[in-house]
């Protein structure tokens, strides 16, 4: 095919400009799309195609008005595309076009909901990674950094941001993967120059100033980060780099580890099903603001270490909760306050409207408003809340406001386009452009009137349309008589329209005193906007204070509504939670509950209990009353005691991840790996069932070993919930292992779940009980009777204790076939094969701890005699089996000698 001309010809042109996905051109009133472009926008956007010919080919064509763009634009960013723009101008030789900006989805101003909606960006700079957010609809900046890949990760995944920038070093393909996975971001490969270690910490530098990063200590991982950021925003043209005035840092010291699994088990912002109703942060919070459900969320996400911050958050809700009445009071005035950190972004960009501005006028009139009501309260005055708005902000929030009180109308239109914006007395040049427009409208208002009287006609009336212009219309029955002067312009079916040389005079004299006004209006509204912007920092900091009022405010109300109180936040080793309760079932369920303690003596407990008894949602429970303690919040319980964490760890049923199509033991493994390899002393890990994805004595093994390897290395604070009921024997061995249960009670048949935690391991399984209540048949349920009664009868077990190397001291425990049940071995490692069952595992060994047999192979073994009764043969087939280096071996080739093996077992019987 020809190359393009014409218009398709330059589109092609300027679309190889860019790395957009898609771009759409203006064309006089229409911005178009041609060929792929086309095609794409109407499949994602109900668009309608026509056919565009150009020399010799014929190409798809779509368009939308230049005035409703942004809906599209919108559509197609929040789809995941970039989205370049390319605008008309006037040029010398005619219409001249150029891309003006690319909107990407973490570029995009124009959202509809209140969430934050974070760029982010992720250098590796040898040291470490470093990690910049922002979000541009509210000039949000944060930065931090971490050594570990997987922390860095699981900061981006727990940021959730909308596009992700990843630096060269960070573009390997597990990590894209990982991204894609954990997160709904569009990945943008953008220009390596743009994380250059020089450049880009040069462009943070200047646009932060050179002393700040230091002063907020950010690592040069860091900065650099932030510098890609901001290249990348300016490159994009949307206009909101001066609205990133701060920047924040998340200290490593102050991080508490929330890995994805762990963000999606506990439910924090969104439930596993999707959706935010029941989740933790739907569920506490009443906020007032789109500002303050915002920093919620953002807390809710970012649990901290910092006892003495912590201790101010705690405070201020203390505080809020007891005067109820300022706290009603503060949350009526803030339900009328604007969203002030998004304005800021708006103004900067050249997007807010004069609606937008007597809005903030509005939201600023609120400021001494809160602060009295704080300060008038002695609970309030007392508190941290004293301090949110402090004199220097007040001040010169009311300067602001006081400007824009001079400047504006009570209540501007929201375009520039008519006039009408500013207050009388504010600029001389508007008032009197103003005057004389008025003035001269005045001849149109009164004109209906002057003509029924001149004439005395009834039907008269006066207008004006875009065609005619101003008419005079008269009825058709008294058309005929009009006077000489009036020339009538336009015949309709019942009525006639006439003008005078006078109106058209006067008609033309209005029209300029119109665009006089209007555009003398919209030049001072630019300035005007332009100051606003230069305050971006003073209304981000009022947002800001309102924000943090706003979210107290919402947990002190859930606090006093729910009978939550204030943790005790402490740095000791000690988890003691009197009659906790989970913070979302609690709402929906007359809920039972429960105390637990854990301390350095207690770190691990093995809960137990039937199905379905609560047990989940007591671990569950306990993680959200660490992780709202941690977060300022108070907590659902009596009482508690909370020695803050470094991290939370879950590893619970992995529905979801089936649905990925990863096996759910593959998983399972995974995330215990991750615990195991991550959690630290100070950590909480919460257990769900582990090995329950593979064969019994697998799964066993496996659990057996993770839990003497938590309690001896790893030392974490555990809660472990398992079906394993062997496992409940290992208190006796490890000293720092309790055993507490969920009980239930079984009276003529019937199981009454009580929930209520008890000390000590469950003393049955109710798994065949239940069995039998879904009408399993007697012959089964009796049989499974018994088979358990046998699996009970040996209870030998040993497990590791700390002290535990390979050698002298220990035993290891091994099933013992034939009896199906675990027994202790006589010692080392040795015999436990020679038993033939899986072995525990080592637990100081590292990866390989785990050596055990798959289900079957053993079941079979079993009904031999064991070792001593195996043929000669068969120790040799055995013995070359276990020669075989699989890996170095061809599959072909294993096939053979497997079947050769098989013809010789064969022949030997
Ligand atoms: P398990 O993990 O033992 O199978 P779950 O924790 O899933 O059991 O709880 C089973 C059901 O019991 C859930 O519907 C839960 O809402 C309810 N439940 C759990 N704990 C309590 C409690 N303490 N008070 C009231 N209801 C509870």
């Amino acid at each position: 095919m020809p190359a393009a001309t014409g218009i398709v010809g330059e589109f092609l042109a300027l679309k190889e400009e860019t790395d957009a996905d898609v771009l759409a051109m203006q064309v006089g009133d229409f911005y178009e799309f041609f060929g792929d472009d086309a095609e794409l926008v109407a499949d994602e956007l109900d668009l309608k195609t026509s056919e565009k010919s150009s020399q010799g080919g014929s190409y798809p064509m779509a368009g939308v008005p230049v005035a409703d763009l942004t809906p599209y634009l919108k559509g197609l960013v929040e789809r995941g595309y970039r989205v370049a723009v390319a605008d008309q101008h006037d040029g010398a030789d005619g219409p001249e076009r150029a891309i003006t900006r690319v909107v990407t989805p973490g570029t995009l101003l124009e959202t509809t909901d209140a969430d934050a909606r974070y760029l982010a960006a992720i250098v590796d700079d040898g040291d470490a990674y470093g990690l910049a957010f922002a979000d541009v609809t509210t000039g949000q900046f944060v930065v931090t950094s971490t050594d570990d890949v997987d922390a860095a990760l699981s900061e981006c995944y727990r940021f959730d941001p909308a596009e992700i920038i990843p630096g060269p070093g960070v573009r390997d393909d597990d990590a894209l993967d990982r991204l894609r996975d954990h997160t709904d971001a569009r990945l943008t490969l953008h220009d390596d120059e743009a994380f250059a270690p020089g450049r880009a910490t040069h462009v943070a530098r200047e646009h932060f100033g050179r002393e700040t990063f230091e002063s907020v200590g950010a690592t040069d991982a860091a900065v650099r980060a932030a510098g890609a950021v901001l290249a990348y925003v300016d490159a994009t043209d949307a206009g909101v780099l001066a609205s990133m005035t701060r920047v924040r840092t998340l200290a490593d010291d102050d991080r508490v580890t929330l890995d994805a699994t762990t963000q999606r088990n506990l439910e924090l912002t969104e439930t596993m099903q999707g959706g935010s109703e029941g989740s933790l942060l739907a569920t506490v919070d009443h906020t007032v603001t789109s500002a303050g459900r915002r920093l919620l969320a953002a807390w809710l996400q970012r649990p901290r270490r910092d006892v003495d911050a912590l201790r101010d958050r705690q405070a201020a809700v203390d505080a809020l909760a007891t005067a109820a009445l300022a706290r009603d009071g503060l949350r009526e005035h803030l339900a009328d306050a604007y969203d002030l950190e998004r304005l800021a972004s708006k103004a900067t960009s050249g997007s807010a409207d004069p609606r937008d501005l007597a809005r903030a006028r509005d939201t600023l009139a609120l400021v001494p408003v809160v602060h009295d009501r704080i300060v008038d309260d002695p609970t309030l005055a007392d508190s941290p809340l004293a301090t949110v708005l402090d004199a220097d902000t007040r001040e010169r929030a009311a300067d602001l406001h006081d400007e824009l009180d001079a400047a504006l109308v009570d209540d501007p239109p929201q375009t520039t386009t008519q006039g009408g914006i500013f207050a009388r007395g504010y600029d001389d040049a508007i008032d009197d452009a103003r005057d004389r427009h008025e003035a001269a409208q005045e001849y149109f208002d009164t004109l209906e009137a002057t003509v029924k009287q001149e004439t005395g006609l009834t039907h008269v009336t006066v207008d004006r349309n875009k065609t005619d212009g101003w008419y005079v219309q008269v009825g058709k029955s008294e058309a005929d008589r009009m006077p000489e002067r009036f020339r009538e312009v336009k015949t309709l079916k019942n009525s006639r329209r006439f003008v005078t040389d006078e109106l058209e005079e006067r008609e033309r004299d209005l029209v300029q005193l119109e665009d006089r006004r209007s555009d003398l209006e919209r030049d001072r509204f630019e300035t005007l906007r332009e100051e606003v912007a230069e305050h971006a920092a003073l209304l981000q900091d009022v947002g800001r204070a309102f924000a943090r009022v706003d979210a107290f405010a919402s947990f002190a109300e859930h606090a006093v509504a729910n009978d939550w109180t204030r943790p005790e936040l402490t740095h000791e080793d000690v988890l003691d939670v009197d009659a906790g309760r989970h913070p979302v079932v609690e709402q929906t369920t007359e809920f039972v509950p429960n105390d637990l303690h854990l301390d350095d003596d207690r770190r691990f407990a093995v809960v137990t209990g039937p199905n379905m008894s609560g047990k989940s949602t007591y671990m569950r429970q306990t993680a959200l009353v660490v992780l709202l303690a941690q977060v300022g919040s108070f907590v659902p319980a009596d009482g508690a005691t909370v020695g803050v964490v470094d991290g939370v760890f879950t590893r619970v049923g992995a529905l979801d991840e089936l649905a990925q199509g990863r096996s759910t033991f593959m998983v399972e493994m995974t995330e215990l790996a991750n615990i195991l390899h991550t959690a630290t002393e100070e950590s909480l890990v919460i257990l769900d069932e582990v090995g329950r994805g593979t064969a019994t004595y697998d799964g066993i093994s496996i659990a057996w070993a993770a839990t003497e390897y938590l309690h001896n290395e790893v030392r974490a604070k555990t809660l472990f919930a398992t079906h394993y009921h062997e496992l409940t024997t290992l208190a006796d061995h490890l000293e720092r292992v309790v055993n507490v249960h969920v009980a239930a009670d079984e009276r003529d048949g019937d199981v009454t779940f009580l929930r209520t935690v008890r000390e000590g391991p469950t003393d049955r399984s109710y798994g065949v009980h239940v069995a039998d209540l879904a009408g399993v048949p007697s012959p089964v349920v009796d049989r499974s009777r018994e088979v358990l009664d046998r699996l009970r009868e040996d209870e030998a077990i040993e497990a590791r204790g700390s002290d535990g190397g390979t050698g002298g001291g220990t035993q290891q425990v091994v099933f013992d076939l034939e009896s199906g049940s675990l027994r202790a071995s006589d010692d080392g490692a040795g015999s436990a094969s020679a038993d033939g069952g899986a072995t525990t595992a080592d637990a100081t060994g590292g990866d390989d701890v785990v050596e055990a047999r798959d289900d079957d192979v053993a079941g079979e073994r079993t009904a031999g005699e064991g070792d001593d009764a195996l043929s000669e043969r068969e120790r040799e087939v055995l013995a070359e089996l276990a020669d075989v280096d699989v890996a170095a071996t061809a599959p072909v080739e294993l096939l053979s000698r497997v079947q050769a093996w098989q013809e010789r077992l064969d022949d030997g019987e």
